[in-house]
């Protein structure tokens, strides 16, 4: 069994003991997804939220929800244990509508204090094939009584090129409501400029691979301000991720990146924790 240690650096300290070389149905695979299930419904899953800050105002835009999984025997389970099993199985429907109606309950709740913020949730490949996605998402937002402006929504390179011209229908009714939308991880996948030129997106977000060694990589240090520029000539706002130091972080801004997100500026934090954190850094 791996032993995945899910350190304190993500606020949440915890053991986590799996076997990740069994297949779909196995008994311990099956039990977790049934477990799952329950979770969704039990609240056990909660949502930390990572500030993403603009590189020349320092005014924090926004927050990413990530999802963890408040076991009550195994402790904290990160999302890297538990999404991709999930998005094998229609279980990624309920999980998704879940998350994006946490994050905006959060992101109302944040506006009626004066805070604000727009609230960014990860969105993956079966969600965005699915039929009812962009009626469940609007409804939602008319439910929580949160304009659309105020969501951002996260899809990863693959998710698009699974079904290009689908996606592309999809994200362009989502784009007509008003909600914002971010290619994921964008470098580490395969989407070809032809199929970017056309899609109705808002922002690239740059593959932390690139932007964590570009102080001591020449080439990744290139990419990322091939990016950056290519963004820019498509009309996109860039968003780097993995930001973990002072010296990325003046890279990032000289070659004109204009949003940052990473461990340098703040760490996942629950709510309570996340509203501390911005108040300080607002000056309140
Ligand atoms: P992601 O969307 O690329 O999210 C960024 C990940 O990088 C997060 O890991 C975040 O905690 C971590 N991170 C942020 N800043 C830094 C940094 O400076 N250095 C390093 N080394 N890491 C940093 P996390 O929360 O464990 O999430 C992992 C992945 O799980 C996410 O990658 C996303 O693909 C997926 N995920 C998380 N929450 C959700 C969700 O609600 N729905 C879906 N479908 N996927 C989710
Ligand atoms: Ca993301
Ligand atoms: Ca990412
Ligand atoms: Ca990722």
């Amino acid at each position: 069994a791996d032993i995945a240690m899910y350190s304190a650096k993500d606020r949440g300290v915890g053991v986590c003991v799996f076997d990740t070389g069994l297949d779909d149905h196995s008994p311990e695979r099956l039990g977790l997804l049934g477990e799952l299930r329950r979770a969704i419904d039990s609240g056990e899953l909660v949502l930390h939220y990572q500030p993403k800050m603009a590189m020349v105002s320092e005014e924090v835009c926004g927050v990413e929800a990530l999802v963890r999984w408040q076991h009550p025997e195994r402790g904290i389970i990160p999302p890297a244990l538990f999404i991709p099993l999930a998005e094998r199985t229609p279980l990624i429907h309920p999980l998704t509508r879940y998350v994006i109606d946490t994050a905006l309950a959060q992101c109302a709740r944040w506006q009626a204090e004066g805070r604000t913020l727009q609230v960014a949730v990860n969105v993956s490949a079966r969600n965005l094939l699915d039929d009812g996605f962009v009626d469940d998402v609007l409804e939602l937002l008319v439910r929580r009584g949160v304009p659309a402006a105020c969501l951002e929504l996260e899809v990863t390179e693959s998710a698009i090129m699974a079904d290009p011209a689908r996606a592309q229908q999809i994200l362009g009714r989502l784009a007509d409501a008003g909600i914002t939308l971010s290619i994921d991880d964008f470098g580490a996948g395969y989407t070809s400029l032809a199929h970017l030129k056309d899609l109705p997106i808002h922002q690239l977000k740059i593959d932390r691979s690139f932007v964590a060694s570009m102080t001591t990589d020449r080439s990744d240090a290139l990419i990322v301000r091939a990016v950056v520029e290519l963004g820019h000539n498509l009309g996109l706002t860039t968003v780097a991720e993995g930001v973990e130091d002072e010296a990325t972080w003046q890279r990032l801004r000289a070659a004109g990146c204009d949003l940052a997100q990473g461990y340098h500026l703040a760490r996942p934090m629950p709510a309570s924790e996340l509203e501390g954190w911005y108040d300080a850094t607002r000056g309140v």
